[in-house]
Formats: C-alpha cells, sequence, structure tokens
C-alpha cells in the first residue's frame, strides 16, 4: 500500500525563516512582513465577529468585497471589464494558481514556465498532470525576456503560458510590449495564460503594473491571480481572488466549489471594509521603494553586487562571488550561521540549479533591520 506522492523536503522559505530563529538572525529570507499591519484591519475583523459575519460565505465570496475589488481594480486600471461575476476569492494565490492548473490541464498538457520561478508553479503543474517546460532567464541579461526561446518551446501540446509580474524573485516587470508580444505568439493557438500578479501594487521607480485580464487579446484565455498578503502586508490572512472572463471563471469555481467551497468569512468582510476607505495606491510602492533604497545604501561598496535593480516585488537578488566562491545554498547557511544573515538561495528557484552565486533579500522589513543586516554584510 503506497500513497501516489511521499513527504517532499521542506521548502527553502521554511528551512530559511526556521534557521533564522535558531541562529537568532535578521531574517531577511523569507517574503513576509515583520512590520505592524494597519490597526483598522484588525477592527474591522472584529465587527465582522460582531455582525455575525461567522458561517460560510457565499462560494465566489462575498459579493460585497468582489464589488469593492472590481471598483478599484477599474478604477486603477482604467477599464470597465471587471465585474463582481469575474472575481472568485480564494485562500491565496498559491490555491488560484493550483486551482487555475486543475481547471485549464488535461493529462500531458504542457505548461511554459520561466526560470528561475517561484517554488509552487512546478508542483502545482505536475500535480495537475502538465508537463512542465522550463525557458530559462539569463542572469547575465539581467534575466529579461527571451522571446525567440519562449516561441521555441511552443509546441502542439502547449496548453498555458505561466507568467509572473512584478516577478519573484527578480523584480522584473512585464512592459505592454511584453504583453503584445505574447498576444502575437498565441493568437492563433489554443493557449492560456495564468499570470501569478501578486506583487501588483509594489513598484519602483515610476513603473506600471499591467494586468494580464486588461490584454484585449488574451481576455479570453487568461487567470490573473492576486494575493491580499502582498497587497495590505498580511500574509497570515492567505486571502486572494482570481479575475478571468466569465466562462473561464465559472469552470474555476466548478474546482473551486470541491476544493475548499468557500474563504474565510470575517477576513473577506474585513477586507471589504478596508478596501472601501483605502485603495491600494503608491503608498506600498513609496513605503517599500525607500526599504529597497536602505538596503541598496546598505551595501554599495560592499562585497554584494547588485544585479539589477528590482522595479517591483519586495525582493533584491544580489551576487556574493567577490566575497565566496561557496554554492549558493552552503553560502545562505554560512552567512546565517556565522553572521546572522538570512537570505534566500537563488538556486531554491530552479528545477536545476545553474550554479549563479547569487542570493535572494527581502526588503520588506523594518528598517532597523535592514540596517543591521546590512551594517554585518558591508563589513564582511
Ligand atoms: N506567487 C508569488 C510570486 C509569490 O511570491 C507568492 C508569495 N508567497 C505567492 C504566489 C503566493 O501568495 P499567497 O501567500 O497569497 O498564497
Ligand atoms: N512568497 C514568499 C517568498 O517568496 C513566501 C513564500 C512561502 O513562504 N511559501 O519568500
Amino acid at each position: 500500500l503506497r500513497t501516489k506522492h511521499t513527504a517532499a523536503p521542506l521548502n527553502i522559505f521554511t528551512i530559511m525563516s526556521a534557521l533564522a530563529k535558531k541562529e537568532q538572525a535578521y531574517n531577511l529570507s523569507q517574503g513576509l512582513p515583520d512590520y505592524p499591519v494597519a490597526p483598522e484591519l484588525g477592527e474591522f475583523l472584529k465587527e465582522a465577529v460582531t455582525n455575525g459575519y461567522n458561517q460560510y460565505a457565499p462560494m465566489p465570496g462575498l459579493v460585497e468585497l468582489r464589488e469593492q475589488i472590481a471598483v478599484y481594480f477599474n478604477r486603477i486600471y482604467h477599464s470597465d471589464y471587471c465585474h463582481a461575476n469575474n472575481i472568485t476569492i480564494t485562500p491565496g494565490a498559491t490555491y488560484g494558481l493550483f486551482t487555475a492548473f486543475a481547471t485549464i490541464l488535461e493529462q500531458g498538457d504542457e505548461v511554459i514556465y520561466l526560470e528561475p520561478a517561484f517554488d509552487c508553479y512546478l508542483p502545482a503543474i505536475e500535480i495537475n498532470g502538465g508537463i512542465p517546460v522550463c525557458v530559462r532567464l539569463d542572469a547575465a541579461r539581467n534575466f529579461e525576456i527571451d522571446w525567440q526561446k519562449i516561441k521555441d518551446a511552443v509546441t502542439s501540446k502547449t496548453k498555458v503560458i505561466l507568467i509572473n509580474t512584478p516577478h519573484n524573485p527578480t523584480g522584473t516587470v512585464w512592459s505592454k510590449n511584453d504583453w503584445d508580444t505574447l498576444a502575437d505568439l498565441i493568437s492563433d493557438k489554443n493557449i492560456y495564460v495564468v499570470s501569478d500578479e501578486v506583487y501588483n501594487t509594489i513598484l519602483f521607480d515610476g513603473q506600471q503594473h499591467i494586468p494580464g485580464y486588461l490584454q484585449e487579446r488574451l481576455r479570453n484565455r487568461v487567470i490573473s491571480v492576486y494575493s491580499f498578503g502582498k497587497m495590505y502586508h498580511i500574509t497570515g490572512w492567505k486571502v486572494g481572488f482570481c479575475i478571468a472572463a466569465e466562462h473561464i471563471t465559472n469552470a474555476f469555481r466548478s474546482i473551486h466549489q470541491y476544493l475548499t467551497f468557500s474563504v474565510n468569512t470575517p477576513a473577506q468582510y474585513a477586507l471589504a471594509r478596508y478596501l472601501e476607505l483605502h485603495r491600494p495606491d503608491d503608498e506600498a510602492s513609496v513605503f517599500l521603494q525607500k526599504k529597497r533604497d536602505l538596503l541598496i545604501r546598505g551595501l554599495s561598496g560592499s562585497k554584494f553586487k547588485l544585479n539589477g535593480t528590482t522595479k517591483g516585488s519586495y525582493f533584491q537578488l544580489f551576487d556574493y562571488s567577490a566575497l565566496s566562491d561557496l554554492p549558493d545554498i552552503a553560502f545562505a547557511q554560512w552567512l546565517a550561521t556565522r553572521h546572522k544573515v538570512a537570505t534566500i538561495p537563488l538556486s531554491a528557484f530552479y528545477k536545476t540549479p545553474p550554479g549563479i552565486s547569487q542570493v535572494r533579500f527581502s526588503f520588506a522589513k523594518e528598517d532597523a533591520v535592514i540596517k543591521a543586516a546590512t551594517d554585518i554584510l558591508a563589513g564582511l
């Protein structure tokens, strides 16, 4: 007797945060804020419980929240295409991605994804019967998209192209030209797009986010995935949403209703109230850009070399080859253990690591933590 899946190793985010705790190291590894969240969110959560929002929410999500998301989305992206019936509330974006693949994929369908890639992509594709087809981005070219490589990867079996903008861990952001090139590439093919846009509200130096769902030529074949965890610095709430055309949304919901049925009601109520009063705007970007700059300033002139300044997300890659020739996992362990600063080795984002000497820092951290960590690192 045996299960199809056996125990997988713990993921690197769990390992590095546990190591940071054990070593009492400054934790710039896992992407989770260490600063307090808006007190009003907590007040709305209490209000939800007091007002009786304690039973199952409707399967697609509270209508109050879906309507607020539609208003917010249409306003910030100057659109008219997002309505409550295009939105499904999910228990986070990880779930949204998994359910998107469960909705779209048939056994043996190929999914093109770009490496470095966030760690839940491969399992989500494979568990749902898909075959991952990797297109590797070139570190020496700042991880920019190589369209020729993507074109070469397309076959008659390609069913999905998975993209992530702003990108974890490189911080690259898709331009309108990228979206147009993708639309040109797949317009005469039966290919869907799963678009991970969880960092849509964290953009620097005047960058703009362009949602996949709003690409006219893609609208009938894209699922855009978002996370309130990133939007409001509440990763532990595990609430997100997916936006797609109505027929795709209805198919998505047919899986969703049996995977979880519905999402935490008090959290949805609190988010609807909060979103009505505080549309995510440039505030998070301004706040986090200062932290990015504090990190970069702190390491300027050190042996950590910047590998392309991040344009979005709360991650920054640094090359450490001037300091050490250890492989990145061993280097990250050494740094956390010996010098009390935890980071994420870049190889965690590859199936077969290419041996690049880079680590990822999360700067969604208190200024004092960034300062103390960079003071240590600059002295190495
Ligand atoms: N995609 C990317 C690129 C991420 O960095 C994260 C963060 N964990 C997720 C998806 C998952 O988001 P959530 O916490 O809402 O599941
Ligand atoms: N998205 C976050 C990161 O990249 C957290 C991932 C996780 O803990 N699963 O660090």
